[in-house]
């Protein structure tokens, strides 16, 4: 692997004064923009575009602002939190669920119906897509697919949080097709699914037996709360995707637009400092090249490599430790 696309992300959501007072967003959309444009010029100065996934609210809230950042690059998505999307625009009455709660059927009305609002005010429909929470079921990539979008970012691979239907204990870890019928392995579809990057060596347990790897995500204190370093979590997300050895690499680095981006003292700003100094150096060591990438050229480059055909597995002894495993071709 000679070089690896730096995939650096933003959440935004809608304001805490119409979803909850203890939900993920700005308090105003000051705040929201304090944090976009700190993100975007932090990003810059590590060479790096950003896609930002933006929910409903946020994409009315910030039209002009969204349109402005488009045009210097930005790549624009869909982010949605249904139960958010639902006290917003119906009281509470219809969508109040994490994605993954939703059928195939209501994601498909949600979808449509947030989608034209999210398209009236960025000026064209949405193409990429990430879900709250990593909230998923096996029903989100055809839906995505059947309604036009090209790819999103819609895992966390090992993430357990079943209150929330948040679970991708097997998933792909690498930048794949989607598959329309099983969310954790990679398919057929055109739509490219792009995880996030996960430190796999060491599975946290957090509150009420939540349970997820480390990520390169400034909103937490790996370092602190679960004593992991960045320059760990880097230096092991970088040599387990070499060691894959994938088609297309990446490191995905993401935040939510409630902190202060533009303050240099903000905590999640030394934090940013703090892990992308260690990318770096671990790149530099491994002798891999850095490229800056929105989530639109990660597509373009996963839909340019050529579709490997994966051998049919039949049953045999499963369990067995040795042994050459059968398949239809066998
Ligand atoms: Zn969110």
């Amino acid at each position: 692997m000679e070089s690896v696309h730096v995939f650096m992300t933003m959440d935004c959501e809608p304001t805490t004064a119409t979803s909850h007072p203890d939900a993920t967003g700005p308090r105003d959309w000051a705040h929201g923009e304090r944090a976009v444009r700190g993100w975007w010029k932090l990003a810059q100065e590590h060479g790096c575009p950003v896609t930002f996934f933006i929910h409903p609210e946020t994409a009315v809230g910030q039209a002009a602002m969204w349109r402005e950042l488009e045009a210097e690059g930005a790549c624009l998505g869909l982010h949605m939190h249904p139960w958010k999307y639902s006290m917003w625009k119906h009281g509470g009455k219809r969508y109040l669920a994490h994605f993954g709660g939703l059928s195939a059927e209501e994601q498909h009305a949600l979808l449509s119906e947030a989608g034209a609002i999210w398209a009236d005010a960025i000026g064209h429909a949405p193409l990429y897509f990430r879900p709250g929470t990593y909230s998923a079921n096996d029903s989100m990539y055809a839906v995505l697919s059947s309604l036009g979008y090209d790819g999103g970012s819609c895992s966390a691979p090992g993430r357990v949080l079943p209150e929330m239907q948040a679970i991708w204990t097997g998933a792909e870890l690498d930048p794949h097709r989607a598959n329309a019928v099983f969310r954790q392995t990679a398919g057929e579809l055109d739509f490219v699914n792009v995880p996030q990057s996960m430190d796999m060596s060491r599975l946290l347990e957090g509150r009420i037996g939540r349970r997820m790897y480390a990520d390169l995500r400034p909103d937490v204190d790996w370092p602190g709360q679960y004593g992991a370093a960045w320059s760990t979590i880097a230096t092991n997300i970088l040599a387990q995707t070499m060691a894959r050895n994938p088609a297309v690499g990446t490191i995905g680095v993401q935040t939510h637009n409630h902190y202060e981006y533009l303050d240099p003292e903000c905590p999640q700003v030394q934090r940013l400092r703090a892990m992308m100094a260690e990318v770096r150096k671990a790149c530099d060591e491994a002798g891999v090249q850095r490229r800056g990438s929105t989530l639109a050229d990660i597509v373009q480059a996963v839909r340019a490599t050529p579709r490997v055909a994966t051998p049919f597995v039949v049953e045999g002894a499963i369990f067995e430790s040795q042994g050459k495993v059968p398949t239809l071709q066998s």
